[in-house]
């Protein structure tokens, strides 16, 4: 575990930044805390340094990855073609967990599979800020797991998924939301949401006063390559419970793990984890993917997860549902 290093999340200390940042620059890997999920970052500008991150992570070829930014100057240098009123907006939006793909200049740049489009977003967090700004490339990083798992809210689920095979972990305690970012394409008329996340449905429609389609709900919406792996999930099998008399039902016939809110962990008599109340789906969102680690470690071999509401963050939580379940109901 020499590879860990203890990082304030607020005022990250400039020495263990400046380390990590000549780790970017010498084509390596480090991971790092940001507002939604660890992410595991190399030098977007380099090849070799990205492969590195897709052999690391045994993450699919066809799969982008996005690419973090400290301020437009490097979205400027890295992207072309983009509008007055969008800059406006991502200037406002920005920091945040919202990623946004835009045409991308001809430069080498690796995770984009191929794409001529990249996905972008600036981190509102200081750990990755202050190493973008330190090593003075823009960092191409995915979520901190081994691909498929759920995405690591702690450094110590880092480790357990990459040890040593990335150079550095900068251990800057919990991630805040525990959801990845929400990764939307912009269009003529229309916001389509490729993936729901943190940034939830209701503020980009708010903020872009434009029409907000989730792809996968028309079959005009483009989908995101990386939406078609199975993800997200847990090793051991997880359903999704429709009703409460169906959780109870399987609970009390034994050996199932039940997963969700305090209200309804509250009426059963067997073990559960409770991820949260119902009242709060930022605090559910926090301890999803957690749970399903816990799951893993845990005696039982089967959980069952319930259903949340779709509002706010409640849509990326019920997506992560979705695909940690692969469609497996009560
Ligand atoms: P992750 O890197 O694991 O947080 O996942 C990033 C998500 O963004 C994946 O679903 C990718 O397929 C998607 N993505 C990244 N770049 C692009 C792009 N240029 N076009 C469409 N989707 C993208
Ligand atoms: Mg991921």
């Amino acid at each position: 575990m020499n590879n860990i290093r203890k990082v304030d999340p607020i005022s990250p200390d400039p020495e263990t930044i400046r380390e990590a940042a000549a780790v970017i620059l010498r084509g390596g890997t480090v991971a790092f805390p940001t507002e939604t999920v660890y992410g595991v970052g190399a030098n977007a500008l380099d090849d070799e340094a990205c492969r590195q991150i897709f052999r690391v992570k045994g993450r699919q070829q066809d799969n982008p990855i996005i690419v973090h930014i400290s301020d437009f100057e490097q979205l400027d240098y890295i992207t072309q073609g983009l509008k007055e009123s969008l800059r406006l907006i991502l200037e406002r939006v920005w920091p945040g967990p919202l990623s946004i793909i835009l045409d991308r200049k001809n430069i080498g740049i690796v995770p984009t599979a191929g794409l001529k489009t990249v996905a972008v977003r600036m981190p509102a967090h200081k750990v990755p800020l202050e190493l973008i700004r330190a090593s003075g490339k823009p960092i191409a990083a995915p979520s901190a797991n081994k691909s498929g798992s759920p995405s690591p809210v702690y450094a110590s689920e880092v480790y357990d998924d990459l040890n040593s095979r990335v150079d550095m972990i900068l251990d800057g305690g919990p991630a805040y939301f525990g959801v990845e970012s929400t990764v939307i394409m912009p269009r003529e008329e229309e916001i389509v949401i490729l993936r729901p996340g943190a940034f939830s449905a209701e503020e980009i429609r708010d903020i872009f006063k434009m029409k907000v389609v989730v792809s996968g709900e028309s079959s005009q919406a483009p989908i995101s390559p990386g939406m078609k792996y199975r993800h997200y999930a847990p090793e051991k099998e997880l359903k999704l419970g429709r009703t409460e008399e169906k959780i109870i039902e399987a609970c009390e016939k034994g050996n199932v793990l039940f997963i969700g809110s305090s209200e309804t962990a509250s009426k059963l008599n067997t073990e559960s984890i409770v991820l949260g109340s119902k009242r709060d789906l930022y605090e559910i969102a926090r301890n999803l993917f957690p749970s399903f680690r816990k799951l893993d470690k845990s005696k039982y071999s089967v959980g069952v997860i319930e259903s949340f509401e779709e509002r706010g963050i409640g849509l990326a939580i019920m997506n992560r549902i979705r695909k940690a379940t692969s469609g497996k109901e009560l």
